[in-house]
């Protein structure tokens, strides 16, 4: 619900005047000097004169201020805090949520939900501090436990603080039944990623396999593990690892095939690079190993097998950079007027590529050049993948 200032003013206009009235009229009476008729506070015709003079910014102050905190208007103040945070009103939303917590007539269950929104109030202004301890406080006391780690969760993601955010994830996993270990995986790669670019090779590979034992399918972790053992020079360690991905997510095989490629070469192992990629081609398809097999039959074999080879595929599985490749095959030999012609068609296939994105977010559609684990628009783990089809994989 996003409501603009003159809305809001007439969504408060009413439930400042009946709040006005009320206590108008339980003043009156305590006071004994009831002349029968309710008064409306002098307040409410200020904010009106506010409204009418086009100063809602003052009217809306006015109105809130009236709103007295009791065990009727608790659920009002909520939900005119949750409104001024959605509207992107924060310092608003902490002060009606402040005065609230700072109520003795509030019972546990109305502080703990109101502590909540305070904490998210802190967090939507980047006071991370303030938010951590208050969600703390909520998982101390057993309240709004699940919200409070999830808010927990995405605190210690903002700051990289992985050891805080795998714990986290650890506890509410068990206190939501929701299955993280993905998640969690991701972590302790993230973890790895840091200790490598700091040059901490072995301990980098501890997380790597903490990441495999805790989330088998993790690609990311098999492709650390990959690139770690190229790194220490153990090319048939690598190999195993970069394997494991077609068992893990076969989407993800065009990531490991060029260094797979790199790997079996170090060892002089071409024949079985071969047999390898031939398996790869019939069982899962993607023009990336069908393009190293072609360059292997080109290198092994001359190019008119790498062509015959290509064409093949094509006509089973159409694709813009399997046509592009033929192309360039095919200009080795041709001359005149046909070789301007496949310039121009290579131009344009290249100039389709180029502006193709080659990665994309299955759960917000989010499309790049290139590949994030955690997506940088809806921030969902593993949710982006290799687009395939023909102008992709
Ligand atoms: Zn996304």
């Amino acid at each position: 619900m996003f409501l603009n200032y003159s809305q809001l003013v007439w969504f408060l206009l009413p439930i400042a005047a009946a709040s006005g009235w009320w206590l108008a009229r339980r003043n009156a009476r305590t006071a004994k000097a009831n002349t029968g008729r309710p008064r409306i506070s002098p307040d409410y015709f200020k904010g009106l004169n506010y409204l009418l003079n086009e100063q809602p910014d003052k009217a809306i102050e006015v109105f809130i201020k009236m709103l007295d905190v009791d065990s009727e208007t608790v659920e009002t103040h909520l939900a005119l805090g949750n409104l001024f945070r959605r509207r992107g009103e924060v310092d608003r939303a902490i002060r009606i949520h402040q005065n609230l917590i700072a109520r003795p007539t509030l019972n546990g269950e109305q502080r703990c939900l109101a502590l909540l929104e305070l904490g998210m109030d802190y967090m939507r202004s980047g006071l991370l501090d303030r938010a951590e301890s208050l969600f703390q406080e909520l998982i101390q006391t057993r309240s709004y436990t699940v919200q409070a780690l999830t808010q927990l969760l995405e605190i210690y993601q903002q700051e990289k603080d992985w050891d805080k955010a795998i714990d986290t994830a650890r506890r509410l996993e068990s206190s939501s039944g929701e299955r993280l270990v993905p998640i969690i995986a991701q972590f302790y790669c993230e973890k790895a990623e840091e200790l490598r670019q700091g040059g901490q090779e072995g301990q980098a590979s501890d997380m790597v396999r903490r990441a495999l034992s805790v989330d088998a399918h993790c690609v990311r972790a098999s492709l650390l593990d990959a690139e770690l053992a190229v790194k220490a020079g153990k090319p048939k360690l690598a190999i195993r690892a970069y394997k494991r991905i077609e068992k893990q997510d076969p989407d993800f095989l065009p990531e490991a095939i060029y260094p797979l490629v790199d790997c079996f070469r170090e060892l002089g192992k071409l024949d079985e690079l071969m047999v390898y990629l031939e398996s790869i081609v019939v069982k899962h398809g993607g023009i990336t190993p069908t393009l190293a097999l072609a360059e292997l039959i080109a290198e092994r074999h001359g190019e008119g097998q790498a062509i015959a080879f290509i064409t093949d595929e094509l006509r089973r599985r159409p694709s813009v950079r399997g046509v592009n490749r033929l192309i360039k095959y095919a200009l080795a030999h041709a001359e005149g007027a046909t070789r301007d012609n496949l310039l121009m068609i290579k131009d344009l296939t290249g100039k389709l590529l180029e502006s193709k994105a080659t990665y994309k977010c299955n759960h917000c559609g989010f499309a790049g050049k290139s590949l994030h684990w955690q997506c940088p628009s809806c921030k969902y783990w593993n949710s982006a993948k290799p687009i395939h089809g023909v102008e992709g994989e």
